[in-house]
């Protein structure tokens, strides 16, 4: 076993030159009847149903799309039971009692290379939405939709940059699943009749830069190649990306895909791969567990559905049982804090970081316009902040805080500890509002 680590640089270090380790399957895995987003899923299976792994099992109605529902397991229907949801809510989920067989849904079946070599982007994006597919960086945007247009792609950018600190398990994949990361792009390449491809890398990550470099040898001429791009927080915007590896500024409120560009995230790409060759639905993910509040932070595989208790076992459990602690599903930079560990792992978990808290008083604000210069979207953070204290709506609007991405930086250098993304996330809704 290795040693408890509590720095961040040790952790992201450490974590990325260890293999992933594959959860035990645990005996329940639950489902979200409400994801406190989107309106309640209607299941098509009930108590003392017997359900096979990839079936598919409820769909969710989200405000612009469905959302089908998949079993991460074999075995049966046993009821609901609440637990806590990304969006920090309690909710209902559906527990399965997983029978450990892993007893396959019939409809999984392999398609040969010739039959996806003749697929037409329409085909992709059929196939992806009945498999469920989102984006498996986190946006949970679903896939199909980059697919559903005939707009001209010149170049596919595979976004493997993972830039949010503490975050290793796309560098991990990256090193693990090599050839379904190409495949899956040669499939893209046939989904947009697009030969270039980029796969953007941070230059830092020299070992993964040669790995990709060495083993593209081997396929000469595919027009796939390595971009190495910056080393700073948010290089993994795609507008930040973008920039870097094309040189292009995409216009606030415009599309990457008016500008002839389509980008995706690598686990998607692998989760696009599972679903074009093998017709898998996401039934299981890589995420990172880690953060000083935990003895053995870990990369593992995970079946979706899993507790986070198992997880965290898996994990030795905590480093100070008695402090209290701080979740965070996906980075400390843009993901959502949970009231509590009582929480069910689902596809759009990047991550999950545990600290042990450490109160922080805000005090007032110095004016030292640190939140303004390490601002990517060149807003102003310090007067948004004061503009919602205020509830100066016209001057809320005027400071446009609808460019905001929520990267977090404006919180993270603030000396005087002041959640300023906070205020702007407000200020984002009270824009929103007429
Ligand atoms: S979170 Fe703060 S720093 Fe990041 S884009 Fe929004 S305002 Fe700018
Ligand atoms: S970084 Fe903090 S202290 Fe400095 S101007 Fe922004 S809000 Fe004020």
């Amino acid at each position: 076993m290795i040693a408890p680590v509590s720095s961040i640089h040790d952790t992201k270090g450490l974590l990325q030159t260890l293999p992933t380790l594959a959860l035990d399957v645990p005996d329940y895995v639950y489902f979200a009847a409400d994801n406190a987003r989107c309106g309640a899923a209607e299941f098509y299976v009930k108590e003392g149903d017997r359900v096979l792994l990839g079936q598919l099992i409820g769909m969710r109605d989200g405000r612009f799309f469905k959302q089908p529902i998949h079993s991460s397991v074999s075995g049966t229907v046993e009821g609901f039971e609440e637990h806590y949801h990304r969006s920090g809510k309690k909710v209902k989920f559906l527990r399965i009692k997983n029978d450990h067989k892993d007893e396959w849904d019939p409809s999984i079946k392999d398609r040969s290379d010739e039959e996806i070599a003749k697929l037409t982007r329409a085909d992709f994006a059929k196939i992806l939405e009945a498999n469920a597919m989102v984006g498996l960086g986190g946006s949970s945007f679903p896939t199909y939709v980059k697919f559903n247009n005939d707009k001209k792609i010149e170049v596919i950018l595979i976004n493997a940059i993972e830039c949010e600190p503490y975050i290793t398990a796309d560098i991990r994949l990256m090193m693990e699943e090599l050839e379904k990361v190409i495949v899956g792009i040669t499939y893209l390449q046939i989904a947009f009749e697009c030969k270039k491809v980029l796969i953007c890398i941070k230059k830092k990550h020299r070992e993964l830069i040669r790995m990709y470099q060495e083993y593209l040898r081997r396929y000469e001429n595919s027009g796939i190649e390595v971009c190495p791009v910056g080393n700073f927080y948010p290089q993994g915007w795609e507008i930040a990306m973008i920039k870097s590896a094309l040189g292009i500024d995409v216009a606030t409120g415009h599309l990457p895909s008016e500008y002839g560009i389509a980008n995706f995230n690598v686990s998607t790409v692998w989760g696009i791969y599972e679903a074009v060759k093998h017709n898998r639905p996401v039934y299981e993910r890589r995420i990172s567990v880690t953060g000083d509040g935990i003895k053995y932070p870990s990369n593992f595989i995970v079946r979706l559905g899993t507790p986070l208790a198992a997880l965290l076992e898996k994990c030795g459990g905590y480093t100070e049982p008695d402090k209290d602690k701080v979740f965070i599903l996906g980075g400390p930079m843009m993901g959502a804090s949970l009231p509590s560990d009582d929480c069910i792992i689902t596809k759009t978990v990047t991550s999950v970081l545990v600290f042990n808290h450490e109160a922080k008083e805000e005090a007032p604000c110095i004016r030292c316009g640190s939140c303004v210069y390490s601002c990517p979207t060149g807003l102003e953070p310090k007067q948004i902040m004061d503009a919602v204290k205020a509830f100066d709506k016209p001057r809320i609007k005027a400071l446009n805080p609808l460019k905001c991405i929520e990267c977090g930086l404006c919180s993270y250098v603030c000396t005087s500890h002041i959640r300023v993304t906070d205020y702007i996330r407000r200020a984002k809704m009270f824009a929103k509002t007429k």
